[in-house]
């Protein structure tokens, strides 16, 4: 797998600027737009001052967020970004060691936040498809002494986004977790497709976020709303977090519109994940047959694949001239991610723009 080129090429783009909308956009699930239903929401949410913690429409979604995720308290952020790192500012102080795959987002795609923010080191872990087992964590944990960062927190990511959207299952979950709290390091869960992982594994979000001191769910991926992310954990810990919520400016005023979003997205947006699922295997099976198309496994909603030879930039602007956008993961590695702004027959569309533009026609 080629995860050390999605970590370390610096790309994340759509290979080419585009002016007018594709008309099959496969660059992330997070280009969805709310539909007619959920804006009716948003413009009917009842609101309040969120920062006094007036607002009603947000108390209800931390309170669904909580009974989703098993938590005691979850709090209401603008983006996922800011629940990782303020996890992180939580669990850590200057000089301590946070350990996480080597493609974890955290580690390359929040512009060094951990060193910037919380004054932490980031270690890795070099695990199979972004799943590493307990004796690697046993492995990066440093030993005692003054001379060595802190190990103090571990970071494990649902679905491993960069990984292909691979589900850790649960148990190898519940071994890394009991690692990690024995050496006394604070378990967190980005959990920016946690629902994805729910929906492919049958087993309920709370039973995963169990294992971790702090977890979040993203609204803006998978679950369709414009804005927001929720991250959930003890009381104590949610307390904590919004002194940072604070200081990082996540504080927010009549955030209502915005959850109202969010909560459209819990009530019907989770179980469809598994027709993005579909999709995307249907698109995966599709571009495998075409000639030098190398496809990754596909587990949830992304499809990975490699393209022989070819610049995976050019052949993201040509996709983009047949109004299908893709992204850029590699010099020769590109990602489409299914959601529920794309049917299947549109799927099908793109998959025959890919076997069009591997034969060179
Ligand atoms: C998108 C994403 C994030 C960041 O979430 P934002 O809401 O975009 O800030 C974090 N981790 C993973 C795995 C993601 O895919």
């Amino acid at each position: 797998m080629h995860t050390e080129d999605a970590a370390t090429s610096g790309t994340w783009t759509a290979g080419a600027k585009h002016t007018a909308a594709p008309r099959i956009d496969l660059f992330s699930d997070t280009v969805t737009r709310p539909g007619a239903a959920m804006r009716r929401a948003m413009a009917e949410a009842e609101v309040g001052d969120e920062q006094l913690r007036e607002d009603p429409t947000v108390d209800r979604l931390v309170q669904r967020v909580c009974e989703l995720l098993g938590t005691e308290d979850a709090l209401f952020l603008p983006t996922g970004t800011m629940c990782n790192q303020i996890s992180l500012r939580v669990h850590c102080s200057p000089g301590d060691e946070v350990i996480m795959d080597r493609s974890a987002h955290v580690r390359s795609y929040e512009s060094g936040g951990p060193a910037a923010l919380s004054g932490v080191n980031v270690t890795t872990v070099d695990g199979q498809d972004g799943v590493f087992t307990a004796q690697q964590l046993r492995a990066a944990i440093r030993p005692p002494g003054y001379h060595f960062p802190q190990s103090r927190c571990v970071v494990l990511e649902q679905t491993a986004n960069l990984s292909g959207g691979v589900v850790w299952p649960v148990e190898r979950i519940r071994d890394v977790c009991a690692t990690a709290a024995d050496a006394g390091l604070a378990r967190h869960l980005d959990g920016a497709r946690l629902f994805n992982a729910v929906i492919e594994s049958g087993i309920p979000a709370h039973e995963y976020c169990a294992h971790f001191d702090s977890s979040w769910i993203d609204f803006s991926k998978g679950l369709g709303a414009p804005i927001g992310a929720a991250l959930a954990g003890s009381r104590e810990f949610i307390r904590q977090a919004w002194r940072f919520k604070h200081q990082f400016g996540g504080a927010m005023r009549q955030a209502g519109i915005v959850a109202a979003g969010a909560l459209h997205a819990l009530n019907h947006n989770i179980e469809r994940l598994a027709e993005d699922h579909r999709n995307a295997r249907r698109f995966g099976e599709m571009i495998a047959e075409a000639a030098g198309v190398s496809v990754e496994p596909v587990h949830t909603n992304m499809v990975f694949f490699g393209i022989a030879d070819q610049d995976a930039a050019r052949f993201a602007a040509r996709a983009l001239d047949e109004g299908v956008r893709f992204s850029v993961v590699g010099p020769s590695r590109l990602r489409a991610v299914t959601h529920l702004d794309v049917t299947t027959g549109q799927v099908e569309q793109a998959a025959r723009v890919v076997v069009q533009l591997a034969s060179g026609r």
